[in-house]
């Protein structure tokens, strides 16, 4: 192995397209050099018919065919079985944070639903859902710093609860859940933002899958959700046209203007993911880039990983230096390297590198080359 040093780095940095930079930032997220230079080419004149796909109507033929084939391709990469239905709504997750208990709490008339608390945006989730009836939180990794994923006892869980909702992958602290909760006839509901298309993952066990677009998937403000069939319809009655499931569904994500880039820029990302080879070869890259990360922490006496090694994020990883000093001058001599972005969330602390789909194989190898020098210079 050659030694590395900052010259490697500057070397990395050197064949990016366009002076792009390294972004670790948890999102909006580095997205796919190939899709950015892409979408950049067509911008002004999308697929020769003179104008940007900013400029056309959502209802018109063309733009109708952007969003008929995102949805398609995203059906196609996750095999999604046919009872489930695929809307690209407004707000982001937070805004579905709303939406999950007005479109299914009254599935029960109990309006009762239980939630897991597993790190920041799932405590959120939680006080969002508060207004809509009554929300239990069944377990929660409060007590353990969120460094795990609490156990959950479904079998403890009222038979009268209309939904339980996970966050998938914990972006904030970097843990995710390995096996999911048997649910049995109880919907299972997941925010999965910051990991949608990073690892294969059976639909079929849950009601509701969504996520905001910023990680994954594209620019911010809209949210894909997937949802079986039979869960629509139960919104309650004062739930706004726009936050109704069923309404999205019928108005096939068009009942107002969507954000048409959006869209577009979502078909984009998921046809190259399907170029890589589909959801299974990004997760097999993914596992490869965060593997190299948490051998360089587990074999490091200098730099301390942050969560259990059972339930560790392949997106989000996180890790501390041993003294405030050295943290501040390890994220400040990254960010002159072009390492951007790994300050970690406010109430964790160290450094996070979140590396989504888009973050290439090459960008983590500079991150781990100037880990080594940074400990070598400061260990
Ligand atoms: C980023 C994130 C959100 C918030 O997404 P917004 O689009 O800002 O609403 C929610 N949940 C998780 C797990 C996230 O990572």
């Amino acid at each position: 192995m050659s030694t590395p040093n900052e010259a490697n780095v500057s070397a990395f940095l050197a064949g990016r397209p366009g002076g792009r930079i390294f972004n670790f930032g948890p999102g909006p997220a580095m997205l796919p050099d190939a899709v950015m230079i892409r979408a950049q080419q067509e911008f002004l004149n999308y697929g020769g018919i003179g104008a940007s796909i900013l400029e056309i109507s959502h209802r018109s033929k063309d733009f109708v065919a952007v969003l008929e084939e995102a949805i398609a391709l995203f059906r196609e990469l996750v095999s999604l079985p046919e009872n489930y239905a695929v809307l690209f709504v407004h707000g982001g997750a937070r805004m579905q944070f709303s939406a999950i208990p007005m479109n299914l709490i009254g599935l029960k008339p109990a309006h009762r639903a239980a939630y897991v608390e597993t790190g920041v945006f799932s405590a959120n989730a939680i006080k969002d859902a508060a207004p809509y009836g009554t929300i239990e939180t069944v377990a929660s990794g409060r007590s353990d710093k969120f460094v795990r994923i609490p156990n959950v006892d479904v079998s403890r869980i009222p038979g009268d609860t209309s939904y339980l909702h996970i966050t998938t992958n914990n972006t904030a602290y970097g843990t995710r859940w390995n096996k999911f909760p048997e649910t049995g006839d109880l919907p299972l509901v997941g925010d999965s933002t910051s990991e949608i298309l990073s690892r294969v993952m059976d639909y079929s066990r849950f009601g509701v899958v969504y996520a905001s677009l910023q990680k994954n998937l594209g620019p911010g403000g809209t949210a894909i959700v997937v949802i079986r069939k039979d869960l629509l319809g139960h919104a309650l009655p004062f739930t706004p046209p726009l936050l109704n499931y069923a309404t999205v569904e019928k108005g096939q994500s068009l009942v107002n203007t969507p954000s048409t880039f959006n869209i577009y820029f979502t078909r984009e990302v998921l046809r190259w993911v399907k170029e890589q080879g589909g959801v299974a070869e990004v997760e097999r890259r993914n596992n490869q880039k965060a593997q190299l990360l948490y051998d360089e922490l587990d074999h490091s006496t200098y730099y301390k990983p942050l969560v259990d090694k059972a339930h560790r994020s392949i997106m989000n990883v996180t890790f501390d230096l041993p003294m405030p000093e050295a943290l501040e001058a390890f994220l400040k001599q990254a960010g002159k390297e072009g390492l951007y972005s790994l300050k970690g969330y406010r109430d964790v602390g160290g450094v996070r590198a979140s590396i989504y789909n888009g973050m290439p194989l090459e960008g983590v190898q500079a991150l781990i080359s100037f880990m080594k020098e940074f400990e070598r210079s400061h260990g």
